[in-house]
Order: structure tokens, then sequence, then C-alpha cells
């Protein structure tokens, strides 16, 4: 089947890897495309998002790699955007003028409703630890509930084209039974998150499974989980198959295993971003 990668990061947010290295590494591994996905600038301090000031520079640096790797590799400008609610997303118009072959959607952060900082699902434990202690007074399942409303929140907005790393909550969970953490296979996680598939499924949403936990060792299987797939595929999801690359090795890391979790959910075909459109491709 043909290679593709739409979640990349270089240097220019918290990649380790420049635009041309990753353009080379995907050429040289014969992949059709490959997009770029900085993290969208962000009203908020951060060390891992994309200055604002240098957005032009950054689609400066796509736009001439499309140039040199043409008739090799397509290639593709785009931005990892965050919905924080009331702060941030990818609906906002902006967006939009900045010129963007495609975008993710993702949710990254959580605004506790008691006031407390905003906090990332996705930073490490001790964050999660203590945003879930701060703003949700320990209660993880809390915690988890509001990030799939977020995630749905999002989708119900859209102004994107694809949902980021689905179950990105899972990242820092110990388990059902450790201290700040919740039951996955519990009731109250799954409506949570069915609710959100209710609306991905609603609006034919397209969601990628992204092998980027398991590239950085973070997670033991693909985002989303097998039960979420099953979840999609039963509505007729469609899925994109991404690396949330951060380096040129992570390009098509575990791509075999998310072949095998869509197979196994009953998926025949993946989405790619191909001559300008997305189009379904054969997962053979
Ligand atoms: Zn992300
Ligand atoms: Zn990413």
């Amino acid at each position: 089947m043909k290679l593709s990668c739409y979640h990349t990061h270089t240097v220019f947010c918290d990649g380790a890897d420049t635009v041309d290295a990753m353009c080379a590494a995907a050429a040289r591994k014969g992949f059709s495309a490959l997009g770029f996905s900085a993290h969208a600038p962000l009203p908020l301090p951060s060390a891992w998002h994309l200055d604002a000031s240098r957005l032009d520079e950054y689609r400066a640096a796509v736009r001439a790699a499309a140039e040199a790797y043409r008739g090799r590799l397509e290639v593709y400008l785009g931005l990892e955007i965050d919905y924080i609610e009331g702060m941030n997303g990818p609906a906002d118009p902006k967006w939009k003028a900045a010129g963007l072959d495609y975008s993710i959607g993702s949710v990254h952060y959580l605004i506790p409703p008691n006031g407390a900082a905003p906090f990332t699902v996705d930073g490490p434990y001790e964050e999660w630890a203590r945003g879930v202690t701060d703003g949700y007074g320990g209660d993880a399942e809390a915690a988890a509930a509001a990030y799939w409303k977020a995630v749905a929140a999002m989708v119900r907005d859209g102004g994107f084209d694809f949902v980021g790393h689905l179950d990105l909550i899972k990242k820092n969970n110990r388990g059902a039974g450790a201290p700040l953490s919740f039951d996955p296979e519990g009731a109250r996680y799954r409506e949570a998150a069915l609710e959100a598939v209710e609306e991905i499924a609603a609006r034919g949403t397209l969601v990628e499974i992204n092998t980027g936990g398991l590239n950085r060792g973070s997670v033991s299987e693909c985002y989303p989980s097998p039960w979420l797939l099953g979840e999609l595929r039963k509505r007729n999801a469609r899925v994109v198959v991404n690396a949330d690359a951060h380096r040129t090795d992570h390009l098509d890391g575990h791509y075999d295993e998310a072949r095998r979790a869509l197979r196994a959910a009953g998926f025949d075909r993946t989405a790619m971003l191909l001559g300008g459109r997305w189009a379904e491709e054969a997962l053979d």
C-alpha cells in the first residue's frame, strides 16, 4: 500500500529534524506524500508550539520543499491546531486565512472548571497528576470526561480535516485502581468517549490512527484503542494512518501495527491526501 504521514513535527516546534531532513527520509522510504503539522501558535506560553512570528518562515520552508520534491514526493502544508474551549480552536477563521492544505484538530489541554491553571494531558505524568489534583479534586474520571467533552465540542465546531490522537487522554493513565487514574473500561469513561464518537459519525469527520505513542514509547497501543476503532468502524468512520513523527525514524514507525489494528476492527481502506484531495486507498 502507499505510504504517507500527515502528522509530522520538525524543529519549527518540538520535532528533532528539519523539514528537508523529513522529506529526504520520506522519499527514501518510498512515501507518496508527507504533510507537515507544526503545533499551531497558541495564546499561551509554550515551548512546544510554533512561535507566531515564525509562521511565514514555516510556510516558506514547506512550500520550498514541495517544490524541491515535485514529482518524487507530495509535500503538504498543515498545522496541528489545539482546541481549548473559549481560547483557541481550528474553527477560528484566522486558520482559513493561513493558506493551509489541511489541518489537524487536537485536544491537548484541559481547562479545569474551578479556575485552576490549564494543563496538558500530553505532558509528563507529574503535570497530569498536578492538573487532576488541583483542577478536578483528584477525580481522574472527571478529567477524562472533560477531555471527551472537549473532543466532542471540537468536532461540532469543525474547521479541521482530521481528529488527532483521539484518545490521547490514556497517555498518563495507570489503570483502574491506581491513584489519579480512570478505568478505561468503565461505563463513565466509555459513555463520554462514545458521545465524541457519535459527533464524529454524525459529521463524517476523518480520524487518524496515530502510532506516535508507540514511536515514543509512551503507550503500548495506537491512538485510538481497539474498542474505539471498532465503534468507529461500526459507524462507517474514515481513518488516516499517521506516525505523529517527531524525527525521521518515526516516519513509518509501527505502521504494521496500525494496519493490523485497523484490519482487526474491520477496516479495509484508509484515507490519503493525494493530488490535493482526500481519497480512499485499499488497506492491503
Ligand atoms: Zn498532538
Ligand atoms: Zn502532533
